[in-house]
């Protein structure tokens, strides 16, 4: 039988790419499925198109009271909260002499403080219920760094680094995954502004896998049985380097 049937997953960055791959398969298997990001169209359309028992909410992940929110909308509406997937991302690129100090402070809110929220949020109810499960999606990007990628790969290094102290720190209850994408068909590459990474990262990326295969490995982890933790996963196209 099914691992999956029943579980309520909370998804950040659920209104495209990963998280939206993610929220479509975790709800064909039975999941309840509530869908977290900022553009509430894409939600609702997704949300709608999935049917069933998926909810959204509007999230903004740098506000740490919004992923409490959410996390305590899905609580309340299904009883608990098996797992949080903390996915929402953004990836400006520019080499650090261009100073897009901006972009770098948008980057350390969401894909740092964003993943500390979703657990400053999820932590509490989990101990609370006995059980639970963080999925943090990282990148290849954590584990080395590529030209133009300082600030986003150390990021994902930090990333990296919460998941596995979460996972030492949680106990024999709680289950810690990392999720590490190489590339992946998304909406990610939107967000460089810089003509010079933008470039770039269109030749790097015409080699890709789709998201289905990053939710499938989503999937995978959160099927095992409840002693089983698939602690890391690098999930990449065959042949990149
Ligand atoms: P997308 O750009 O398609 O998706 C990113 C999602 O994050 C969107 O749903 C976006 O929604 C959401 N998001 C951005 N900012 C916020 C915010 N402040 N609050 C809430 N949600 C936010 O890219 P991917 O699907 O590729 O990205 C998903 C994750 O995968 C990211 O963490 C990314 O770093 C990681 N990754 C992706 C790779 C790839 O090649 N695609 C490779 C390695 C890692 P909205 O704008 O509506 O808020």
């Amino acid at each position: 039988m099914s691992n999956i049937a029943g579980k309520v997953v909370v998804i950040t960055g659920a209104s495209s790419g990963i998280g939206e791959a993610t929220s479509r398969l975790l709800a064909q298997k039975g999941a309840h499925v509530v869908l977290g990001a900022r553009r509430i169209d894409r939600l609702e359309a997704i949300t709608s198109a999935i049917g069933g028992t998926a909810e959204f909410m509007q999230l903004d992940v740098t506000k740490r009271e919004q992923m409490e929110e959410i996390v305590n909308f899905a609580r309340e509406k299904f009883g608990h909260v098996d797992v949080i997937v903390n996915n929402a991302g953004i990836m400006p690129l520019s080499k650090l002499e261009a100073l897009k100090v901006n972009e770098w402070d948008q980057m350390i809110d969401v894909n740092i403080r964003g993943v500390l929220h979703g657990i400053s949020a999820g932590l509490p109810v989990m101990k609370e219920q006995g059980f639970g499960q963080f999925i943090n999606i990282a990148s290849i990007g954590a584990y080395t760094v590529s030209p133009t990628a300082a600030v986003y790969c150390a990021t994902k290094f930090a990333v990296r680094a919460i998941t596995d102290g979460l996972r030492q720190e949680a106990g024999n209850d709680i289950r810690v995954t990392l999720v590490s994408p190489g590339v992946t068909e998304s909406e990610l590459a939107d967000s460089i502004s810089d003509e010079l990474a933008r470039a770039a990262m269109k030749e790097y990326r015409q080699i890709s896998i789709p998201s289905s295969a990053i939710a499938s490995s989503i999937l995978f982890a959160i099927e095992q049985p409840a002693e089983v933790d698939v602690s890391e996963m690098v999930v990449r196209p065959t042949g990149s380097l």
